[in-house]
């Protein structure tokens, strides 16, 4: 309903709710441009890429080997001929910058267009754009903030600034008086949680000196504000991969500390009102969009299949895995009213398509979506509005996963071995309920170079 309020709020006039949604969609910044010059009449491709970058592109700031060659086979004279996005969990960076590192990287033009950062979703999430939010995270925060379409951000830099008697962590930087201009702060409305800052000591004390006076710092409330002020959250991956042997810590571990210092200190569970980022579903409706969007400038009639490549099963795959459950039902939804017509549509239609429909597992296909991910009251209410839509928004048929062994996984663990009923180490978020069957990835290769050759040998293509 707040979704609802908020589209109505910004509305100049009473439209349909869905007519509105799907005009937030396409309007949410994420205008596709003129990239492709080798516009063509026809193109026989049926479907489209979803990379991560991170542990299949490069490693750190260095290219894997085969990634340029891989890249090489999806473009003519420089330039895509089949549908591409980069989805990565990074969220440091403008669009501009990552679309740039990725063609000196692979030696082909990639534009912004193709480029999904964790917190690029939360353009759809107009409702909090006009509120007074907190960001954390490293590199240029304001100015991304400001590009998703932000219009009133401080920083955690600004706030110690503001206040800078909260920050006692460093004895160093200790500062005896109260600022003058506290009484003049306006109360933050959201907290937006970018990415892992580069020091934590500071963030970690001012999100809950927020948190627990409802915004106002300086305010010395009697009790604890609970439910606390809304917490957005992009980027949930707990490790990631570097040039090191071993992963890294990642934005997953700030959040795993910031919530258990929440519970210790107030007794009560952190919520998050979104949570953004692979493996999260919005993610892949924002992604799935933005390709249908190029296959359209390259001539592709519909992007039937969307292959995702990553090395993370529990995210790259898990997140993908979860799209394709979500098409599924899309389909058998638009297929009713009858069952049994639906199968024999489905056995009638594109055998490719069908390899991933459970034909026998109902129930599964029955599972609200709501159940994989609780508590995030702002995602679903935007997913629920895109299901509701049945026109305009065209959608893939299915999703493959493929896992490539030259980051976060490597070759000889079992993925059932990570999320296994009696789970020793469950390195998802919190609040993604586990299903070891959504960290089952469609193929596994050795690289991604390989994994182009396969997405080709199966789609006889070129
Ligand atoms: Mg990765």
């Amino acid at each position: 309903m707040a979704c609802r309020r908020a589209l109505r709020a910004h509305s100049p006039c009473r439209q349909p709710f869905a007519v509105q949604l799907l005009r937030l969609i396409k309007g949410c910044g994420c205008a596709v441009r003129n990239f492709h010059t080798n516009k063509t009449a026809y193109n026989k491709c049926q479907f489209g890429f979803l990379f991560d970058i991170d542990g299949v592109i490069v490693r750190g700031r260095k290219p894997l080997p085969h990634a340029k060659e891989a890249f090489q086979l999806l473009a003519q004279d420089g330039q895509f001929k089949v549908p591409t996005l980069f989805v990565t969990n990074a969220g440091n960076s403008l669009r501009s910058r990552k679309a740039q590192q990725l063609s000196e990287w692979l030696g082909i033009q990639v534009t912004e267009d193709q480029v999904v950062m964790s917190h690029s979703p939360l353009k759809m999430f107009r409702q909090f754009h006009d509120k007074h939010v907190l960001v954390n995270g490293q590199g240029p925060v304001k100015a991304i903030a400001q590009n998703i379409g932000f219009t009133n951000v401080t920083t955690v830099e600004e706030l110690s600034h503001r206040f800078p008697d909260l920050d006692k962590m460093d004895h160093q930087r200790k500062k005896a008086a109260p600022c003058a201009f506290e009484e003049f702060f306006p109360k933050i409305e959201a907290v937006i949680l970018f990415g892992e800052p580069v020091r934590w000591e500071t963030p970690m004390q001012l999100i809950m000196d927020v948190l627990l006076t409802d915004g106002q710092p300086s305010n010395d409330l009697p009790d604890i504000p609970y439910p606390h002020l809304p917490v957005l959250a992009c980027n949930m991956d707990l490790l990631w991969m570097a040039e090191n042997r071993l992963p890294r810590l990642g934005h997953g571990c700030f959040m795993n500390a910031l919530e258990g210092l929440y519970q210790k200190i107030t007794g009560k569970e952190m919520k998050y009102t979104a949570l953004i980022g692979k493996p999260s579903e919005i993610t892949y409706h924002h992604a799935d969009y933005l390709l249908t969007q190029q296959a359209k400038l390259l001539g592709v009639p519909q992007i039937r299949r969307i292959y995702c490549v990553g090395d993370n099963p529990t995210t790259d795959i898990y997140g993908g895995n979860l799209y394709n459950r979500y098409l599924q039902r899309r389909r058998k939804d638009s297929n009713t009213p009858s069952q049994t017509a639906s199968k024999k549509r489905r056995v009638a239609s594109h055998r490719a398509d069908d390899e991933f429909l459970d034909e026998d597992n109902d129930d599964e296909d029955d599972m609200d979506t709501s159940i994989y991910q609780r508590d995030s009251g702002a995602n679903m209410r935007v997913i629920k509005s895109l299901e509701e839509d049945k026109s305009g928004v065209e959608k893939a048929l299915s999703c493959e996963t493929i896992l490539v062994c030259t980051g976060v996984f490597k070759k000889g663990t079992e993925t059932t071995a990570l999320l296994s009923p009696r789970l020793i180490c469950n390195h998802n978020h919190r609040d993604f309920v586990i299903d070891p069957m959504l960290i089952n990835p469609t193929h596994v290769v050795p690289d991604v170079l390989e994994a182009v050759k396969l997405v080709f040998e199966k789609e006889t293509y070129p």
